[in-house]
């Protein structure tokens, strides 16, 4: 159910979504044809009545605003740009309205990982489970430019417990399809989200990239997941979940054996048991081929627990379409804000990763009432660093496209 405030929404399209470098991130030009851009953009809305209509566009920015002011939507989406404006779906041949360009798109929610988080569970998030959307941010940030060679993106909270990625150079942009679906079929590690299930052991030796992503992850694993979340203590837990990512039939009834008779052991205590017992119990256990198969499936195991796991339905098609920077959740009316930007020659910028509080979010209520306290100011509220990040980024795109002098402009002139 939707706890949206009909005023405060009307308050917030009017007065405080910052259009002006949505439009200009939305409007940008290509390298190949500076007319494809904002004109032939598919925004998608969902309607205050909770109808949801597709194939809008808008020609100019006051249009766009115009449309949000007016309807107030619940929320809306972006698609991609096609070969005629989306809406006039209805009056061209179905040739003409062909997509040809999007960002490439990630989603990463915190429902993936809840067989190892003990801090929350469902809708709830904290800063200890954030953790686990930090971590994926960091080996995606590091993929997407060592190995992909992307220079332009940025990471949006989605408002309650995951995060978007925007990709937006013109060469991911320009990728169809099949192409996406390459891309998913590299960074797609951990397929099979079914923690009871033993995985398919990732076939060695690692490619660089697991093996570059395994040294960030292995020293969050033993803080968070063994120390901080320790999803393990719970012995029924740790023989379904954790044994689950061994071979060795011997071995796994063993560690059962000694876990029922020793009950409560932390998931740390029993991950080294699993070595211990390996050595001790059974004859085989140390042999160097025996150790080094008992190596991988812990390797296995921490890639299966915190290497980012993706909704891939919403990178794998150029039309899928994911919410709108700075839409209002609605169920808990925080501001879905941009928390980390990458641009060409720049590094990481804004907000560190380690400095986002999904818990300290702007939300829709307080905002409305700090800037009824302030006199409609929206430079002293707590979404100012949020749209001055988002300003920033956009601020190449303003170059590349206008030659009048913008270094003066009010950076919250919106
Ligand atoms: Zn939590």
């Amino acid at each position: 159910m939707s706890v949206l405030n009909q005023q405060d929404m009307q308050f917030y399209y009017g007065h405080v979504y910052p259009y002006k470098p949505i439009y200009q991130w939305l409007n940008r030009s290509f390298s190949d044809n500076g007319t494809r851009n904002m004109i032939n953009r598919e925004i998608a809305i969902e309607f205050k009545t909770g109808a949801y209509g597709r194939y809008f566009s808008f020609p100019t920015l006051k249009l766009f605003k115009e449309k949000m002011t007016n309807d107030i939507p619940n929320r809306f989406e972006i698609g991609a740009i096609y070969s005629s404006p989306p809406k006039k779906k209805d009056s061209v041949l179905k040739n003409s309205m062909k997509p040809l360009e999007k960002e490439l798109v990630f989603d990463i929610d915190m429902d993936d990982y809840d067989g190892y988080r003990t801090c929350c569970s469902g809708a709830q998030i904290c800063g200890k489970c954030w953790k686990f959307i930090e971590i994926a941010i960091k080996v995606m940030n590091i993929t997407l430019v060592e190995d992909f060679g992307f220079e332009e993106f940025f990471w949006v909270f989605s408002g309650r417990r995951g995060a978007h990625c925007w990709v937006s150079d013109t060469r991911s942009c320009l990728m169809n399809d099949l192409q996406r679906r390459n891309v998913l079929d590299y960074l797609n590690v951990v397929k099979d989200r079914d923690i009871e299930k033993k995985i398919g052991m990732i076939h060695r030796p690692l490619h660089p990239f697991i093996e570059r992503s395994l040294t960030i992850l292995k020293q969050d694993f033993v803080d968070i997941i063994l120390r901080e979340q320790d999803p393990w203590r719970d012995d029924e837990q740790a023989i379904k979940t954790l044994l689950a990512g061994f071979y060795d039939k011997n071995l796994i009834s063993h560690c059962k054996k000694y876990w029922l008779e020793n009950p409560g052991r932390s998931s740390e205590v029993k991950w080294c048991d699993i070595d211990f017992i390996a050595a001790r119990a059974l004859t085989y256990g140390k042999k160097p081929e025996y150790i080094e198969k008992l190596k991988h499936c812990k390797e296995d195991l921490i890639l299966k627990t915190l290497y980012p796991k993706f909704d891939i339905e919403v990178t794998k098609q150029m039309i899928h379409l994911l919410k709108a920077p700075f839409c209002i959740h609605p169920k808990t009316l925080n501001v879905c804000v941009p928390i980390m930007t990458h641009n060409k020659g720049q590094d990481l910028q804004g907000f560190s990763i380690q400095d986002f509080d999904p818990t300290e979010c702007p939300k829709l209520n307080d905002l409305i009432n700090a800037m009824s306290e302030n006199g409609m100011d929206i430079s002293t509220t707590n979404l100012r660093p949020y749209v001055e990040l988002f300003n920033k980024f956009t601020q190449t795109y303003v170059k590349g496209q206008v030659s009048v002098k913008r270094e003066h402009e009010n950076p919250l002139d919106f």
